[in-house]
C-alpha cells in the first residue's frame, strides 16, 4: 500500500506546481511582476499550506518567473514544512520575532513595479507592503487566481461530491428537529452539531428562519418559538477536512402554511428547476438567473426574488462564478455554483430552495440530492 501512498502524494505535488505556474503564466501575461499570497483559501489552492491568517506574516511570493518562496514566521516553519510546501521544495524564508517580515518580502522583489496581493489580505499588511515598496502598484491577485480556481479538476469535483452528500445528511435529520415550541436557536444548535458528525470539520453558518424570519435571506436563528403553520427556512453549510464548502437550502413547514404560501413554493420549484436546466458549457452566467426569475416574474413573484441566483462555491463557499445578471462570463464543464432561488414577503413569510450544482459537457449534476418540494413536519 506504499506505493499508493507515494502515488497520491507525488500527484498532491504535481497538482499545486501545475496550479503555481499557470498563476505564474497569468500574472506574466497581466504585466504583474510579483503575486503575494497571505493565508487562506488562495494559499490553501496553491500550496496545500492551510495557515490560520494571524498578524505575522506569512506569505507566498510568487514572481512571474523564476521560483516562488515562502515567507513563514519561524515558529510556523514545521508546520509549513508538514504541509505540501515541504515536499514541494519551495524555497522557505523565515524570520525571527524582532525582524521585519515585510522588509524581507520587500528585498526579494528589488524592481517589481505592479505586484498582485491575495484578496484577503489583511489592510494592515498591504499598507505596510505599500510602504515599504513604495515603487510597486498593487493591484488584486483575483483576477490571476479565481479564474483557475472557478474551473474545478476532477478532485475538486469530488471533494464537492462529498461535502454535498454530507449535508444532505444533515438536511435529511432537520424535519426531526422542527418542533412547535422549540427556538430558532435550540433547533440551530442541534444542525451543527449534526453538521460535524457527519465529517465536517467546521459549521460555517447555519440559518433557521422560522415564519417572519424567513422573509430575511441571511436571518441566522433567534429565540423565537416555531409555530404551528409556520414555513421555515434551513440554509446550513461546512466545511470538509480538505476544505471543500457545503450549502443547502432545504423549505420546512410545520402543518400546513396559510395560502398562498403552498402556491408560490411550487412556482419556485419550477423556477429552481428552469434554472438548473438552463446549465450548459456555453450559456452565460446571467442566463441561468434569468431562466428562473422569468418564472417567478410571470407569476407576479419577481418582486420577491431580491437576490441573484447563487454562487460559486468551493475552498469558499461564495466565490466565482456569480449567477447574475450582467455576468455574461460563459459555463464552463466543471464550474460549480448554487442554484438557490427564492421569494420573500416582508413581515410573512419567504422560502428558498438551494442546491450546489456542477457545469457538465452536456448540463448539470447536482450534488445535493434532497427532495426539493416543501417539506412537511407533522404535527399531532
Ligand atoms: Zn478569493
Ligand atoms: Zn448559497
Ligand atoms: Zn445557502
Amino acid at each position: 500500500m506504499a506505493y499508493g501512498v507515494t502515488v497520491s502524494h507525488d500527484l498532491d505535488e504535481s497538482i499545486f506546481r501545475t496550479r503555481l505556474r499557470a498563476v505564474q503564466a497569468a500574472a506574466e501575461s497581466a504585466g504583474i511582476d510579483a503575486v503575494l499570497i497571505t493565508p487562506g483559501p488562495d494559499l490553501r489552492y496553491l500550496t496545500g499550506y492551510e495557515a490560520v491568517p494571524l498578524e505575522r506574516l506569512t506569505c507566498l511570493v510568487l514572481p512571474a518567473t523564476g521560483d516562488p518562496v515562502m515567507v513563514v514566521p519561524n515558529l510556523e516553519v514545521l508546520a509549513a514544512t508538514a504541509s505540501p510546501i515541504g515536499s514541494l521544495g519551495l524555497g522557505l524564508h523565515s524570520w525571527g520575532e524582532t525582524d521585519d517580515p515585510v522588509r524581507l518580502v520587500a528585498r526579494l522583489l528589488p524592481s517589481a513595479k505592479t505586484i498582485a496581493l491575495d484578496d484577503h489580505m489583511w489592510a494592515e499588511k498591504v499598507l505596510r507592503l505599500r510602504a515599504a515598496m513604495p515603487h510597486a502598484h498593487q493591484v488584486t491577485a483575483g483576477p490571476v487566481i479565481h479564474p483557475l480556481r472557478m474551473r474545478k479538476d476532477a478532485t475538486e469535483i469530488s471533494a464537492l461530491r462529498k461535502a454535498g452528500a454530507a449535508i444532505d445528511a444533515v438536511h435529511a435529520e432537520v424535519a426531526g428537529l422542527l418542533r412547535p415550541g422549540r427556538t430558532e436557536r435550540e433547533v440551530g444548535r442541534d444542525i451543527a452539531e449534526r453538521i460535524l458528525a457527519v465529517g465536517h470539520v467546521s459549521v460555517d453558518f447555519v440559518i433557521v428562519a422560522s415564519g417572519p424570519n424567513g422573509a430575511s435571506p441571511h436571518h441566522e436563528v433567534s429565540d423565537r418559538m416555531i409555530e404551528i403553520g409556520d414555513p421555515i427556512v434551513v440554509d446550513i453549510g461546512g466545511s470538509m477536512p480538505d476544505g471543500y464548502c457545503s450549502d443547502s437550502t432545504r423549505t420546512y413547514s410545520v402543518g400546513e402554511p396559510a395560502a398562498p404560501y403552498r402556491a408560490w413554493f411550487d412556482i419556485l420549484e419550477q423556477a429552481q428547476r428552469a434554472s438548473c436546466a438552463a446549465i450548459s458549457p456555453g450559456a452565460t452566467c446571467e442566463s441561468i438567473d434569468e431562466a428562473g426569475r422569468a418564472i417567478l416574474r410571470d407569476a407576479g413573484l419577481g418582486d420577491l426574488f431580491i437576490h441573484r441566483t447563487g454562487h460559486g462555491i468551493g475552498l469558499e463557499t461564495h466565490e466565482d462564478p456569480y449567477i447574475v445578471s450582467g455576468n455574461t462570463l460563459r459555463l464552463e464543464p466543471g464550474m460549480a455554483f448554487s442554484v438557490e432561488p427564492g421569494f420573500y414577503e416582508t413581515g410573512r413569510f419567504g422560502a428558498r430552495i438551494e442546491d450546489i450544482v456542477i457545469c457538465t459537457e452536456d448540463g448539470f449534476e447536482s450534488v445535493n440530492s434532497r427532495p426539493r418540494g416543501l417539506a412537511m413536519v407533522e404535527v399531532a
